[in-house]
């Protein structure tokens, strides 16, 4: 059983409410696909038993030797990343997007293209099975294929290692990584806020998960701080035949286990937002 846990935007609690399924799974692969800023690791702190080198791409290179300083690369790179500097050619690896242009129209070859290869997948244990997670260098592309590699690399765990669930915890928006998130799961979990921006950017995770997942349900975090807005979440939810699983209170506890490191089921197994995480994860598996 695969599990996504995704929001239109950042900040709206996504990683929280996976962290705490998580923990009331016990026995999981999780998987961070937010692989431009992933943050799971920093809960569950795994052990890194593999590491691999992710190449997303290529970046042109300049021998400063063969170049002639003619300009004409700088002319063509519509990425504005090649600039003259005090006379001497230079390519911002950041904006360098390894069209391989420059590499064909330099006069005398002074242009070589090579392997991005800073960015990372890691793969390890932690206290409730195996984690896997990626990071995307700054300036690298193609995050969907890493997080295809991620999902990939969970997959093998499951079949290797006998774990039933994988809960992974997507990016935030409706671009490529989390087109490759979601594709083939079995269910989806939105996570919401009472905001206009939240109304519209959990509209749009749903257009986005209904062509490619499973069951999708809705988690309103916060919902307490706009009731107006809430019921609108909710009728409209109706409306579409999805499930809102839980309506989650405002609560400090949420900064304070994140700042002892723990989920918030690990922070106060007892407490009012655990059982209603508890709740919507027992519903989420048998529904
Ligand atoms: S096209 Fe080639 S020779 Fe001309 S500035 Fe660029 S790298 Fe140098
Ligand atoms: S490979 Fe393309 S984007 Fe990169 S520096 Fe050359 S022309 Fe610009």
């Amino acid at each position: 059983m695969e599990i996504a846990i995704i929001s239109g935007k950042g900040g709206t609690g996504k990683s929280t409410v996976c962290a705490a399924f998580v923990s009331v799974a016990q026995s999981t692969i999780a998987v961070d696909c937010d692989v431009d800023a992933s943050n799971l690791y920093l809960i569950f702190s795994p052990s890194c038993d593999e590491e691999y080198v992710f190449v997303s791409g290529n970046h042109a290179v300049i021998d400063s030797d063969l170049c002639m300083n003619c300009g004409l690369c700088m002319s063509y790179c519509r990425f504005d990343a090649i600039s003259s500097d005090n006379g001497l050619i230079r390519v911002s690896e950041v904006a360098c997007d390894g069209c391989f242009l420059c590499s064909r129209i330099c006069p005398v070859k002074a242009i070589k293209m090579i392997p991005a290869t800073k960015s990372r997948m890691f793969a390890g244990t932690f206290r409730y099975g195996k984690m896997v997670y990626g990071r995307l260098a700054p300036g690298e592309e193609n995050s969907g294929k890493l997080v295809n590699v991620l999902r990939n690399k969970a997959t093998e765990y499951a079949k290797n290692f006998g774990y039933k669930t994988v809960i992974l915890d997507g990016p935030p928006g409706i671009g490529c990584p989390v087109i490759s998130t979601i594709t083939g799961v079995d269910k989806v979990v939105i996570v919401t806020e009472p905001t206009i921006s939240g109304l519209l950017d959990m509209e749009r995770s749903y257009e986005c998960s209904s062509k490619s997942s499973g069951q999708i349900y809705v988690i309103v975090n916060k919902y307490d701080l706009n009731m107006e807005i809430t019921h609108v979440i909710e009728n409209w939810c109706e409306e579409q035949g999805v499930p809102v699983v839980a309506l989650l209170p405002y609560d400090e506890h949420v900064v304070d286990a994140m700042v002892e490191g723990m989920t918030l089921v690990e922070y106060n197994e007892e407490s009012n937002i655990t059982k209603l995480l508890r709740n919507a994860y027992n519903f989420i598996m048998q529904n």
